[in-house]
């Protein structure tokens, strides 16, 4: 059956204002960056929480609070700063799921050696997304982008290849995974309106690839965007082709929103009553409707 997109979008503009307030921002990583004011901590706040916003919200924010209350009021102080202000915070540093300790010592160490190489303007890593003529490219920017990392940390190691846990952080460049981490970084640093922080200029957020996180995958199945079963950057960018339709412009504006469908409501794609009969998106939800005959 075809989708009632006129009817999609009025369940989509009901759940964005119900979850448009403050307090909701604490149920997503997002919450971290929200604390700065300057947009050079606000971008590397941004980066470190997306790429380590894999695992559940509790386990991830376990890992993040932590380390954002080490790098002090200014993390991109504290960490341009050098050696000197890093060690003692290198040494605190945790394990966290695939990285190793060493791991994350490599990564924070790699960031401080770059921010000391940049000029401290904002934005600091918009130029790396970008190709020779200054325009984001679908197919290569982001592989580019990882590119950049992964010769970055493997100055940092001295090793010719990255450990498991610092290759998962970064992402392959070749794998055709549909990169959701840095899609979600792409989204807070380009989309103006809440609550994304729109740093970056030269990138526009109809560019930008959908953040396939697990909510989502669930989602645009059960309401009939997508009969994909697996998902890679090709599925990405269809399912931002698919919310162009109903917002031309700015195709991922309903992304926060559906994500607190998942976290916040539980939704398992399955019918459970007492969370769907309350969903905002029973009408147009594949699942309700054949569990109830609506
Ligand atoms: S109606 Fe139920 S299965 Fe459908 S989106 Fe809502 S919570 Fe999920």
């Amino acid at each position: 059956m075809p989708i009632d997109l006129e009817l999609l979008h009025t369940k989509l503009e009901d759940l964005r204002i119900k979850y448009d307030h403050l307090q909701y921002l604490d149920t997503d990583p997002i919450c971290f960056p929200k604390k700065y004011k300057d947009p050079l901590d606000i971008e590397v706040v941004s980066f470190i929480s997306c790429l380590y916003a894999y695992g559940n919200v509790k386990s991830i924010q376990g890992f993040l609070k932590p380390i954002f209350e080490a790098l002090g009021p200014s993390p991109y102080q504290t960490l341009r700063g050098g050696n000197k202000t890093l060690l003692p915070f290198l040494k605190n540093l945790n394990v966290y799921r695939f990285q190793t300790k060493k791991d994350n010592q490599i990564f924070f160490q790699t960031i401080s050696r770059i921010l000391q190489n940049l000029q401290t303007q904002s934005p600091l890593f918009e130029s790396n997304l970008l190709d020779e003529f200054g325009k984001f490219n679908e197919k290569n920017s982001l592989p580019k982008f990882q590119n950049f990392w992964e010769e970055e940390i493997k100055k940092t190691s001295g090793k010719k290849t990255l450990s498991y846990g610092l290759q998962f952080l970064i992402g392959k460049s070749t794998a055709k995974s549909p990169k959701k981490r840095l899609s979600l970084f792409l989204r807070w640093m380009v989309r103006t309106s809440y609550p994304d922080f729109g740093l970056y200029q030269r990138i526009y957020p109809n560019q930008i690839p959908f953040p396939l996180d697990v909510h989502i995958q669930k989602l645009i199945q059960i309401l009939g965007i997508t009969d994909r079963k697996t998902f890679g950057s090709k599925e990405a960018f269809l399912i931002q082709e698919f919310f162009k339709k109903i917002n031309p412009n700015d195709p991922l504006l309903y992304d926060f929103y559906l994500t607190r469908v998942g976290i916040i409501e539980r939704c398992n794609a399955k019918y459970q009553k007492v969370v769907c009969e309350v969903c905002f998106l029973k009408e147009v939800c594949l699942v309700f409707g054949s569990a109830t005959g609506n």
